[in-house]
C-alpha cells in the first residue's frame, strides 16, 4: 500500500497498525473508567484474566464488517476520524480560501479525494506516463534512473532510501538503506510452504494478474507477468533479513561510504541512483541489510531486464491501486483487505481519504485538531504523571539485584535524559511546497509524496532537528525513539480509556501510566538498552549484567513461546521481545507510582474494587479486542507486538501483588510460581 510518508526513525510504538484496519462503532459511553458490565465474572482471573475483565466487552462488539480487528485503540481512533471529518466540513464551507492557503489545501486534497466521477472516467490514464516510461527501459543505466525516479514519487521497489539520524553519531542526519520491494507482509509468505500460506500466495498471484489486467494486458499476458514478479520478490525474500535479523541494532549498522557500497554491491548502479535522487554526494550511507544489497547486486546480473521492467510497472500499479478507479480499488481490497485481513467490507470512502488526508498532510490537519479537541490542561497532568512514573522507574533501578552499581548509574543517568513530547509538536510542519489542485486526487497524492521525499532528502548531512516529532498529532499511539532517547504522546492517546481526568488515580495509572512506563522502559528493553543517554549505540553494560539481563528475557521469551492462541498458534517470544519487557516493566512501574501516590493514605473502594484491583482491572480494558483469526494469525507473523489477550494474561503474572489482589491460586491456568515470575525492571 502506498506509503505517503515511509517512517524513517525505528520507533518503538506502544501497538502496530495500518490506517487501512480500522473500525467504526459506537462506544457507549467515552467517559466510562472501569464498567462492571463489560466483564465476565463465570470466568475465574487466574485462567483467563483478559476474559474475566473484557469478556461481555467482547462478546457484545464483534468485529464489524469494515474492520479486521476492533478494540479500544479503534473506538479512539473512530471518533477522531469522525471529529477530523468535522474539521473538513468546516474547512469546505469557507469558498473564499485564497490558492496556496493551508484550508485550501487540505480542502482540495479532501474534495478531489471524494470526486469518484472524475476518478473513475481517468482509469488507468493517470499511471500510464510511468508504464510508457518503464516499457522503454532499454538498459541497466535506465533502470537504475527509474528506481530513484519512483522512490522520489513514493513508490517503493527493491529498498527504501530515506535520512535518519546516525545510530552511532545521533545528532547527525545521514542517508539509509533499508531492504523493501515485496508486496507480502513478510519473507515468510514467500518461502513457507504451510497449506494457509500457499493459499495466500496463489491469491498474491492473482490479484497480480488482474491489475496488469486492468491495465490492458491480455489474460495471458497478465498471467505470465504475475509469474515473473512472484519469482522476483521470491529472490528478493530469500536474501533479506528476517523480522528477527532486523531486531539486532548492530547488524544492521553498516555505515560506509560511496565508494564502498559500490564494491559490495556492483551491479546496481549506485552512482546513477543517488544522482538522480538529487543526492550527487551523499556522504555516509547507512546499509541496513548488507546480504540483502549484496543479494541485489547479484539479482541485477541473473534476471533478465524485461523481468525487471515488469516488476517495476507492478510496484506502480500496486502502489496506485487504493487511489484509482473503482476496479483497481476493489481488487486491492480483496486481497490486502479479505484474504490477508479478513475484513469484509471496504471501509466507507471518506474514511479512506481521510486517511490519505491526514497521511499527506498531517501536521496541518493536527494543528487544527489540538486547536478544537485538546485541553491544554491535559499536558500539565501528563507532565506530572510522566514525572512520578520517572521518579518510581528511578527508585526500581536503585533496588535492582541484578545489576552492579557502575551500570545503575549509567542507567539512571539514561532515564533523567529521556526527553517528553506531549500533545502536539511545538513547531508545525510548513506545507507552503505542496501543490494541491481541485481536480486530480491521484496526482495531488503524488504532489504529496515527493513534497514528503523532499523534506526527507533535505536532512542528509544535517544536524537532527530533535524538535520534530514521527507521529501526527491525532494519532493514538505512542512511541520512543532510541536516537533522541525521547518519549512522545501524541494528543489521540490522551483520552479515555488511556487517559480519564473524572477517574481516579488507580485507573489512569493502570493505563497512561503503564503506557508511560511502557515507553519508558523502551530505552531499556533488548534492543534500546543498546543506545546511551545521547541516543548514540553504545555498549554502556558490564559484561556480566548483560549476560543475567539476557538470562531475564530468555525466561521472559519462554512464558511467550507457549502461550497458545487459535488452538495451535503461539507467540514469538523472541520477535515481541522487545514489547512484552516493556509491558512488564511498564506494568511494575506505573504500580509503584501508584502507591507513591497514596502518601500513607490507601483509598476507599469504588464500585466494590480495592484500588490495586482497579489499576489491573484498567490495563486490562484498555487491551480489550475483537479479532478476525485471519488477522490475528498475519500478526502473529509481523507484529513485533504480543495480541492483545497475552498483553493482558502475562505480565501480571509475573507480579506478586496481582496474586494478592485477584486471589489466584496454584493450579488455576495462567498461575506462575513464585520461583518462576520474570522480574527486569
Ligand atoms: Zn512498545
Amino acid at each position: 500500500m502506498k506509503k505517503i510518508l515511509f517512517v524513517p526513525l525505528a520507533l518503538a510504538l506502544l501497538w502496530a497498525v495500518g490506517a487501512c484496519n480500522q473500525q467504526q462503532k459506537k462506544q457507549t459511553s467515552m467517559n466510562e473508567a472501569i464498567n462492571p458490565a463489560n466483564m465476565d465474572t463465570n470466568v475465574l482471573p487466574g485462567n483467563n484474566f483478559y476474559e474475566y475483565v473484557n469478556g461481555t466487552w467482547i462478546k457484545d462488539h464483534p468485529v464489524p464488517p469494515e474492520y479486521s480487528s476492533y478494540g479500544a485503540f479503534t473506538v479512539l481512533y473512530e471518533n477522531n476520524q469522525k471529529e477530523l471529518k468535522d474539521l473538513i466540513d468546516e474547512i469546505s464551507k469557507k469558498k473564499d480560501a485564497p490558492m496556496g492557503s493551508v484550508d485550501q489545501k487540505i480542502r482540495d486534497l479532501f474534495n478531489s479525494g471524494m470526486d469518484t466521477a472524475r476518478i473513475n472516467a481517468l482509469g488507468a490514464s493517470v499511471i500510464d506516463p510511468e508504464l510508457k516510461t518503464i516499457q522503454n527501459i532499454k538498459n541497466q543505466k535506465q533502470l537504475d534512473v527509474e528506481v530513484a525516479k519512483l522512490h522520489a514519487t513514493g513508490v517503493h521497489p527493491l529498498f527504501y532510501f530515506y535520512a535518519g539520524a546516525d545510530e552511532k553519531n545521533s545528532s547527525m542526519e545521514i542517508a539509509n538503506l533499508h531492504q523493501g520491494g515485496l508486496g507480502l507482509p513478510d519473507v515468510d509468505y514467500y518461502l513457507k510452504n504451510d497449506a494457509p500460506i500457499k493459499k495466500i500466495r496463489e491469491a498474491y498471484v492473482q490479484y497480480i494478474a488482474k491489475l496488469f489486467e486492468l491495465k490492458g494486458d491480455s489474460e495471458k499476458q497478465a498471467q505470465k507477468a504475475a509469474q515473473q514478479v512472484l519469482e522476483l520478490e521470491t529472490q528478493l525474500a530469500k536474501v533479506s533479513f528476517t523480522r528477527l535479523e532486523r531486531r539486532n541494532p548492530e547488524k544492521n549498522y553498516n555505515k560506509m561510504s560511496l565508494a564502498k557500497l559500490e564494491k559490495i554491491s556492483p551491479d546496481f548502479g549506485w552512482a546513477t541512483y543517488f544522482t538522480n535522487l538529487g543526492l550527487k554526494n551523499p556522504g555516509d550511507i547507512n546499509v541496513s541489510q548488507l546480504r540483502f544489497f549484496k543479494g541485489v547486486s547479484k539479482l541485477m546480473k541473473e534476471i533478465p531486464l524485461s523481468q525487471w521492467k515488469t516488476y517495476l510497472e507492478w510496484t506502480v500499479l500496486n502502489d496506485a491501486a487504493p487511489y484509482m478507479s473503482e476496479p483497481f480499488v476493489q481488487a486491492q481490497f480483496d486481497f490486502y483487505g479479505k484474504t490477508l485481513s479478513g475484513q469484509q467490507q471496504m471501509r466507507p470512502r471518506w474514511k479512506r481519504v481521510l486517511g490519505a488526508t491526514s497521511g499527506s498532510m498531517g501536521e496541518a490537519l493536527g494543528k487544527l485538531y489540538v486547536a478544537k479537541y485538546f485541553p491544554p490542561e491535559s499536558k500539565q497532568r501528563m507532565l506530572t504523571l510522566v514525572s512520578n512514573l520517572r521518579a518510581a522507574f528511578a527508585a526500581r533501578i536503585k533496588k535492582l539485584d541484578w545489576m552492579s552499581e557502575g551500570t545503575k548509574e549509567k542507567a539512571l543517568a539514561k532515564l533523567e535524559a529521556i526527553t517528553v513530547k506531549i500533545g502536539y509538536p511545538d513547531k508545525w510542519r510548513d506545507y507552503s511546497d505542496l501543490k494541491i489542485v481541485p481536480d486530480n486526487y491521484f496526482q495531488n497524492l503524488e504532489n504529496a509524496s515527493k513534497f514528503a521525499f523532499e523534506f526527507n532528502l533535505n536532512k542528509v548531512g544535517k544536524p537532527v532537528d530533535k524538535t520534530e516529532w514521527g507521529m501526527t498529532p491525532q494519532t493514538v499511539n505512542a512511541y520512543y525513539n532510541p536516537s533522541n532517547n525521547e518519549i512522545v504522546f501524541p494528543a489521540g492517546i490522551l483520552q479515555p480509556p488511556f487517559f480519564n481526568k473524572d477517574a481516579d488515580d488507580a485507573v489512569n495509572y493502570g493505563a497512561i501510566g503503564v503506557v508511560i512506563g511502557h515507553e519508558m522502559t523502551h530505552g531499556f528493553d533488548d534492543q534500546g538498552r543498546k543506545y546511551d543517554k545521547e541516543g548514540n549505540m553504545n555498549d554502556w553494560w558490564t559484561k556480566e549484567d548483560a549476560e543475567r539481563f539476557a538470562k531475564k528475557t530468555a525466561e521472559l521469551a519462554k512464558e511467550y513461546d507457549h502461550y497458545t492462541l487459535l488452538d495451535s498458534l503461539h507467540v514469538n517470544g523472541d520477535l515481541t521481545m522487545g514489547e512484552n519487557i516493556a509491558d512488564l516493566g511498564g506494568l511494575n512501574i506505573a504500580h509503584d507510582a501508584l502507591l507513591r501516590s497514596y502518601d500513607g493514605k490507601t483509598p476507599k473502594p469504588i464500585q466494590g474494587f480495592t484500588a490495586d484491583q482497579r489499576f489491573f482491572l484498567s490495563y486490562a480494558t484498555i487491551w480489550r479486542q475483537s479479532i478476525r483469526p485471519k488477522e490475528l494469525a498475519k500478526r502473529l507473523k509481523t507484529d513485533v507486538h504480543s495480541p492483545a489477550e497475552a498483553r493482558v494474561n502475562i505480565p501480571p503474572f509475573n507480579m506478586d501483588v496481582f496474586y494478592k489482589d485477584f486471589a489466584i491460586k496454584p493450579g488455576e491456568k495462567l498461575y506462575i510460581a513464585p520461583d518462576n515470575r520474570v522480574k527486569i525492571w
